[in-house]
């Protein structure tokens, strides 16, 4: 196999591939791209730059006297670079997206032509209020609708993903127990066993002890085991709804009642809000904080590490303490609330925890969650929410002939699957994923939740035609039964259509190399 200088394999090995290796490594339209470091030429470049006219440098002796070692590229040798490297990626655009918890929907492109007009593309954070009316009063119309989908009287539009929404909801809810006095009391933050990641980092950021509540056999909070573990030294509770098994709480209200009983706030994880969006209200539910991940439910494009965008609505009790800056609108006119503190005079709110991020919150991303949500209208988003429970019900159905439901019953948008179908068998839930790479899917979320053993989480969402669900299905159901008539081998081995084999995850993730070094100079070209 040949290797590039981090030791990473640059050639398909004709070993490992059944198929004759090809001279180029190249696989038809899957193209091997090395990084730019290696294919460029450092200190070259792709355009002709006029010689500066600068008469005297004036960096004060700091001028760089080393070349910056950059590799330099042509025009059409930097397009086809990040074009090849781009083909790299499974995209919603590509194929159905089925990772649980994600939302992975399609993004409509309506929203990408609004969010691309000039007068919101091109401004600037710090121009004058007088100038960016039409940019606060979008952020002030998704505002409300958010507030009207939510049932809830305030929302904070700043938190730029939805585990800093996490942040903005349980800062706030620290702040209202500073407030009372209890911050000395009240340091035990509840969550399932089930909670997303993100949960417990959150609460633990925030400087509270987080305590497992365990789930019931149907997969739902155990209720009265949660009641057993509320006291007056409890904060707050934690709970997704529809949680990350795919199922709505069923006794949502009778948890917030306890825990608002016991003195403490109950924040609503609400990545899961596509399931029920335009049909159930969380303000409804006794909900105190809850996020909202536009880049889940209203479609803006995510992955990849960004952009998110997290609004965190607020109940009345926790409203004060909403992160500045927040927009009003008084006098015809929308402003910017930017300062705390101080007096209680006009543009200033005494109670608020702070501030979360530099400036407005995701620009770009309101934008298109309000084309969106303008676009489907109040039964369209609705709609959106009963074809995602919908499609995921189909697939549960279809795939429940030969894979095991971790639980009984309908799901909401999502279902969860187990590995007791793959008992015996030799594969496990790692192998199923890395076989449905060859079938050119993206795999479903893996071994999360951590309550049911070998989990994989499917999320279809509404944008799935029937045709794709069923293509889908039927590819699931061939690899079950492959797994089952004894091809472990096979699976073992997958992915064999892939750029790459099989990689050492847990290297990469422990070990990762992010730094390029120059390879030794060869001793010839001296
Ligand atoms: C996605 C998700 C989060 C975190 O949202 P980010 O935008 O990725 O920070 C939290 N909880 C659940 C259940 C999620 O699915």
């Amino acid at each position: 196999m040949t290797m590039n200088t981090q030791g990473r394999p640059t050639r398909a090995d004709s070993a490992e591939t059944s198929q004759a290796a090809t001279f180029t490594g190249n696989k038809a339209l899957q193209i091997e791209e090395a990084l730019s470091f290696e294919i460029g030429d450092i200190g070259g470049c792709g355009v002709d730059l006029p010689e500066p006219g600068m008469k005297e440098n004036r960096l004060g002796g700091l001028a760089r006297d080393t070349d910056i070692g950059l590799p330099g590229l042509s025009e059409p040798e930097t397009m086809r670079h990040f074009v090849r490297l781009s083909q790299k990626n499974y995209a919603i655009d590509m194929g159905p997206f089925p990772l649980g918890s994600c939302t992975m929907k399609h993004n409509p492109r309506l929203n990408e032509k609004i969010a691309r007009l000039p007068g919101f593309a091109d401004l600037h954070p710090l121009a004058p209020r007088a100038t960016v009316q039409g940019a606060l009063e979008l952020i002030d119309t998704l505002a409300f609708w958010l507030k009207e989908l939510t049932g809830m009287p305030a929302v904070a539009m700043s938190p730029k993903a939805g585990a800093h929404g996490e942040l903005c909801g349980m800062m706030a809810i620290k702040a209202a127990i500073e407030a009372r006095g209890e911050q000395d009391k009240r340091t035990r933050v509840l969550a399932p066993e089930s909670a997303h990641g993100t949960n417990p980092a959150t609460a633990v950021q925030c400087g509270f002890t987080v305590d497992e509540i365990p789930a019931d056999k149907t997969g739902r909070v155990d209720l009265a085991a949660l009641k057993e573990k509320l006291g007056d030294d409890v904060a707050g509770i934690m709970v997704t709804n529809p949680n990350t098994c795919g199922l709505f709480e069923r006794d949502i209200r009778a948890i917030a009642d306890a825990v608002h009983e016991a003195g403490g706030y109950f924040y609503c994880d609400g990545a899961n809000f596509n399931a029920i969006a335009g049909k159930v209200k969380p303000g409804d539910l006794g909900v105190d904080a809850m996020h909202i991940n536009l880049h889940k439910t209203f479609s803006t494009p995510h992955g990849g590490g960004g952009p998110g965008s997290g609004p965190t609505v607020l109940s009345e009790a926790l409203a004060p303490f909403a992160p500045i800056p927040f927009v009003v609108h008084e006098d015809g006119e929308y402003h910017l609330v930017e300062t705390r503190r101080a007096a209680k005079s006009e543009g200033e709110s005494v109670e608020s925890f702070g501030r979360l991020t530099a400036f407005h919150g995701q620009m770009g991303m309101f934008t298109r969650a309000l084309s969106y949500m303008m676009s489907h209208g109040k039964d369209g988003i609705a709609q959106a929410a009963e074809d995602a429970v919908l499609n995921a019900n189909y697939v549960q159905t279809r795939l429940r002939s030969e894979m095991s439901s971790a639980f009984d019953g309908h799901c909401m948008h999502e279902t969860l699957f187990d590995d007791r179908f793959l008992k015996g068998t030799g594969v496990e839930t790692i192998d199923f994923a890395k076989a449905m790479i060859d079938e050119g899917y993206h795999p479903m979320t893996m071994y999360f939740p951590l309550v049911v053993h070998g989990a994989m989480l499917i999320e279809p969402t509404e944008s799935e035609s029937k045709r794709e669900l069923d293509l889908f299905c039927d590819a699931l159901l061939s690899l079950a039964k492959r797994a089952k008539a004894g091809e472990a081998a096979a699976f073992k081995a997958a992915p064999i259509h892939a750029p790459r084999r099989r990689l050492d995850e847990t290297a990469a993730a422990r070990k990762p190399v992010l730094r390029w070094t120059p390879a030794e100079p060869a001793q010839a070209a001296e």
